[in-house]
């Protein structure tokens, strides 16, 4: 039986479409908030197995050691009735995970590595998809993050290739901490929700980079310009003006 409260799902979602790169502690985090959102067709790629230090996530258990990411959390999803999930145990890389992107009407990047993030920035430009990328700080150096979001119709907007350094090393994984990813991962799905719902969108109109302080629990809302000589889409200077 199927059964959906109105009451908790205020905006209809059931139609809407969200592919996640990296099924991890922020990805899998944000599947099952976009799931309990009411979000209807959900997918994940992660070429991943299961380790030791992916278990204290509420995503994994000890019996998903060795498994790949995307299959496990398959199983934990399978107990929310409402959303359908798909995945692919590859990396974006893959031309296999074109047709999820193809698909989506927001893709969100959770991937640990810069050129992870700037391959599916660069599909999502590609197939015309708006998108958003999260990201954990290293807990060594603070607690907290960076959400960006990249709305089609802003054309001032930068993408990742924008901003991120394809030459550095930047995988801050085993010195994270739950908290903070599953806290990053609530925000991100609650922006979600308001792009596919397109209430309450105002912000994303003007601003594009949020910087989450999870030390002293304030958000910065940044606008972040296109860079001229991007290579992922860095055509054109009109936007700059904008
Ligand atoms: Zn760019």
């Amino acid at each position: 039986m199927t059964y959906t409260s109105r009451k908790t799902i205020p905006y209809d979602l059931r139609e809407a479409r969200v592919h996640t790169v990296g099924a991890g502690r922020a990805g899998g985090a944000l599947n099952f908030f976009l799931a309990g959102a009411g979000v209807g067709a959900l997918s994940s790629n992660d070429p991943q197995a299961v380790e030791p230090d992916n278990l204290n996530t509420f995503a994994f258990s000890s019996a998903d050691i060795g498994a790949k990411k995307v299959k496990a959390l398959k199983h934990r999803m399978a107990l929310r009735e409402n959303s359908t999930f798909r995945w692919l145990a590859l990396p974006i890389q893959a031309d296999e995970v074109d047709a999820f992107i193809q698909a989506a009407d927001l893709v969100i990047c959770c991937a640990n590595t810069v050129p992870g993030r700037l391959v599916t920035e660069e599909k999502a430009i590609r197939y015309g998809k708006p998108m958003m990328q999260v990201a954990a700080f290293d807990g060594r150096d603070c607690l907290g993050g960076l959400i960006s979001v990249r709305l089609l119709e802003n054309s001032w907007s930068a993408c990742a290739g924008c901003y991120l350094d394809p030459n550095r090393n930047w995988s801050p994984a085993g010195t994270l901490l739950s908290t903070v990813t599953s806290a990053l991962a609530a925000l991100a799905a609650n922006m979600a929700v308001a792009i596919l719902s397109g209430v309450h969108t105002q912000v994303f109109r003007e601003k594009n980079l949020f910087y989450v302080d999870l030390e002293t629990y304030a958000i910065e809302a940044l606008a972040v310009q296109k860079r001229d000589g991007c290579p992922l889409c860095g055509k054109s200077t009109e936007m700059s003006n904008d």
